[in-house]
């Protein structure tokens, strides 16, 4: 329990703030979340569109989460909600227009490992050459580890020196790579990409599982975990901007808001590294300074379609991409439209590393309906809206700084980082954001009890 010690301040109430309150709350702390937007959720939240002056509720970027977020499913759980409840469980399966359909076997432990080579044997559309080399490539992985992949290696060049076929990079590998690392081949650190590949295909049985909300991202973690937090005291103040964290006159610290100051012992900043370059401006010297200033960002382009008829979808498909003909959508998702609403089917399509499209938005989101309605033989949408967030993750390339939970300590001490691009084992995804929150925690509270 706490014993009158003074409160730790969580600022960023994105999936990392979240999962890095909700795990002090449950050691006993006394917490404050600030949050600067009117809603928690950070970039993974919901979002209301309106198609034909009707409210329809997407998210701000389609999402997919997978079997493999523990932490994620872990949380979840924490604050009350059930995955199986607000997701659908899906079996791994990639299919694109162009015929190739790839789906894993869905055998249980301790057979599981058998998963993939199962599908790839019954594949569809994929030559038996590039069949071999994909299982030549997890045999090795399997054998070797994500850590046998030397640090400073793009994943192109993981690709070429493992003799990947070029039309297998094509086809499988590049759009794996962008979808999960947000970060094209040539610029993509190959470790990264063989930790998730790792993690997702060799992995636990499930964890390449596709899981899909049935409502909004909102829906799954950030309003929970709120109404969670509030139950138990603890304070959440949304619309309240962080401007400034410096150190106190006692060995606390200050954080400036825009309605206020507020004192804590310790401060967890779980915003992106540009914001906590700002927060700490004051309080780092240029050199400390420099690392959070040094990553690069890769934008994500989400195309909300819209159609006033009931269509069948597929529930995910990939696209086949082709940038020389200004056909960039990557993966389709199907969402539930409103029973009562002008759209009956609804779509989401990602388009990831978007800087690559050279596209005004309005612009992106008519070819990406063109090309969907060619590419799956549907009727062109009646609505497109293409959602563009430039910096919707970190570039995940080889060079980008790593920065850990406590990396402020020896200069801050009490201060602590999460936030996506702290995990950096991981590319910047919700779980990445949601193991950093933890650490961030555990390092927080272990911090109290070194100095107690
Ligand atoms: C379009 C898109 C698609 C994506 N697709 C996927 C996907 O399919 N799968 C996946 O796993 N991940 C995906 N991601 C990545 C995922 O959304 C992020 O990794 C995750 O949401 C990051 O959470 P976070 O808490 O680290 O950061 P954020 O979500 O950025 O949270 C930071 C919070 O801090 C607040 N804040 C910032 N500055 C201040 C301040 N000064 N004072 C107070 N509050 C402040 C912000 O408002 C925000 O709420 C996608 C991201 C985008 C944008």
């Amino acid at each position: 329990m706490n014993h009158g010690r003074s409160p730790v301040i969580v600022i960023g109430a994105g999936w990392a703030g979240l999962a890095a309150a909700v795990a002090l709350v449950d050691a006993g702390e006394s917490v404050i979340v600030i949050e600067a937007a009117p809603q928690a959720g950070g970039r993974a939240r919901a979002l209301s569109l309106s198609f034909d002056g009707s409210p329809v509720e997407v998210d701000n970027g389609q999402h997919l989460l997978i079997g493999a977020y523990r932490d994620t499913l872990a949380l979840m759980r924490r604050v009350g909600v059930d995955p199986q409840q607000v997701m659908a469980r899906l079996p791994m399966k990639l299919m694109a227009p162009s015929g190739f359909r790839l789906q894993a076997a869905t055998l249980p432990a301790p057979f599981h490992p058998l998963n993939l080579a199962i599908g790839l044997i019954t594949a569809r559309g994929l030559p038996w050459s590039h069949r071999w080399a994909m299982i030549r490539l997890m045999s090795r992985l399997q054998r070797q580890g994500p850590a046998a992949c030397p640090a400073e290696m793009t994943v192109s060049q993981w690709l070429a020196g493992l003799d990947q076929p070029t039309g297998l990079i094509t086809r499988i590998w590049a759009p794996l790579c962008i979808g999960a690392l947000n970060t094209p081949p040539d610029e993509a650190c190959a470790r990264t990409f063989a930790q998730v590949l790792n993690d997702a295909l060799l992995g636990d049985a499930g964890a390449a599982d596709f899981l899909m909300p049935h409502g909004t991202l909102s829906d799954i973690l950030p309003d929970p975990a709120l109404s969670w937090l509030q139950k138990r005291d603890a304070q959440v103040r949304l619309r309240c901007v962080g401007r400034a964290v410096r150190a106190g006159l006692q060995s606390d610290w200050l954080v400036e808001t825009d309605t206020g100051t507020l004192s804590a012992s310790r401060v967890i900043l779980a915003v992106p590294p540009y914001q906590v370059a700002r927060l700490l401006d004051q309080t780092l010297s240029d050199v400390q300074l420099a690392p959070f200033e040094a990553f690069e960002y890769e934008p994500i382009a989400t195309v909300w379609l819209g159609w006033r008829s009931p269509l069948r979808l597929p529930a995910i498909t990939m696209l086949d991409e082709d940038i020389d003909a200004g056909q960039h959508g990557q993966w389709l998702f199907a969402r539930a439209a409103p029973d009562d609403g002008p759209v009956r089917s609804l779509a989401g399509v990602v388009v990831s590393a978007a800087g690559r499209t050279g596209s005004q938005a309005g612009a992106l989101a008519q070819a990406v309906a063109e090309q969907v309605a060619a590419q799956l033989g549907c009727p062109i949408p009646d609505h497109a809206r293409a959602i563009v967030d430039k910096r919707a993750t970190i570039r995940c390339s080889p060079g980008r700084p790593r920065i850990d939970a406590d990396s402020l300590a020896p200069h801050c001490q009490g201060l602590f980082l999460a936030g996506d691009w702290v995990w950096h084992a991981y590319p910047a995804t919700i779980e990445s954001a949601v193991r950093s929150g933890l650490a961030a925690a555990d390092h927080c509270i272990r911090s109290l009890t070194v100095r107690n």
